[in-house]
């Protein structure tokens, strides 16, 4: 397990990108030396990429900023004031402080924070303004002041045309248990915990048990966007078959942590070790949301580190 965590962690595999597409190779030729079919669903995808990375200066002084994915470039350098706004909701779940930056009365763009953590983070829709992430200490200096000048570049490129792949193994049970972990990382990171041990997990699973469905999805780092395109090409009848979805996903270090439906906790908490922190209110944020939305019972395996 530890060793596939390692092979396919050696770089950031960003959905869409040609180092996820070798990562999703190495998968599938796993899951095949492990006795799996496989069916591969294509998906089109539109990618991002920063040519010229993202500066910002706050009254003249330089801050640490990181971009924000699907967000769009400013013309050379952007000048301006900070104005705060409606705050944002990212991946249907994490709230985010807003600012514009306005050119004289006109929102020129954004930046955006959190009073706790900021972690690289798409928006939702893809925005032709651009976005810049500053951190929860700017975030401190910048609270409660007043016309604060800002001046910003960043160059980014949509890419158009770009696939994204879900890996499936072949099941033809009438009564489907699904095990899923997704195999996709943020930029800039190698995603060992985030989710190549979901993705390790999920192969232990699959050496042993053959009636499982594996789905080992990508994009999820894109607001779960292989998830939900599977979730929404699925027939009725072939919905009707889930009776249960097992989502794995950053299992790699802290306390185990599980949430699931209601309707089966009495069940769950037979099965898990007294220690385990269960949780019946499923939220947005993870892979096992499209399903949970059309009535699929779900269980999540997660760990929080503290
Ligand atoms: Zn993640």
């Amino acid at each position: 397990m530890l060793k596939l965590i390692k092979e396919i962690s050696k770089k950031s595999r960003v959905a869409g990108t040609e180092q996820c597409n070798k990562v999703r190779d190495i998968l599938i030729k796993k899951l095949e030396s492990l006795g799996h079919q496989i069916e591969i669903q294509k998906l089109p995808f539109i990618g991002w990429e920063v040519i010229v990375k993202p500066k910002l200066k706050i009254n003249n002084k330089n801050i640490e900023v990181l971009p924000v994915i699907w967000s769009g470039s400013t013309k050379g350098i952007l000048k301006g004031i900070l104005k705060e706004t409606s705050s944002i909701k990212t991946f249907e779940a994490y709230k985010w402080i807003r600012y514009k930056i306005v050119d004289g009365i006109k929102t020129k763009g954004y930046v955006i924070t959190r009073p706790d953590i900021i972690w690289l983070q798409l928006i939702d829709q893809k925005s032709k303004l651009p976005y810049f992430m500053v951190h929860p200490k700017t975030y401190k200096k910048i609270k409660d002041k007043k016309n604060i000048k800002i001046e910003a570049s960043i160059k980014s490129k949509f890419i158009k045309n770009q696939f994204i792949y879900n890996i499936i193994t072949k099941n033809n049970s009438k009564k489907k248990i699904i095990v899923c972990a997704y195999y996709d990382s943020i930029l800039n990171a190698p995603g060992a915990n985030d989710n190549a041990s979901g993705v390790g997990a999920l192969m232990e699973i699959a050496k042993t048990n053959k009636n499982i469905q594996y789905i080992l999805f990508s994009a999820e780092e894109f607001n779960k966007y292989g998830s939900y395109s599977y979730v929404r090409l699925l027939k009725k009848e072939q919905l009707k078959k889930i009776k249960l979805l097992i989502n794995i996903d950053m299992v790699g270090c802290g306390k185990p942590f599980c949430i699931c439906s209601k309707k089966i906790q009495n069940t769950i908490k037979k099965i898990l070790p007294k220690t385990t922190q269960i949780i019946t209110h499923p939220s947005p944020p993870f892979d096992y949301w499209p399903f949970y939305k059309k009535g699929v019972d779900v269980v999540f395996f997660w760990s929080v580190s503290l």
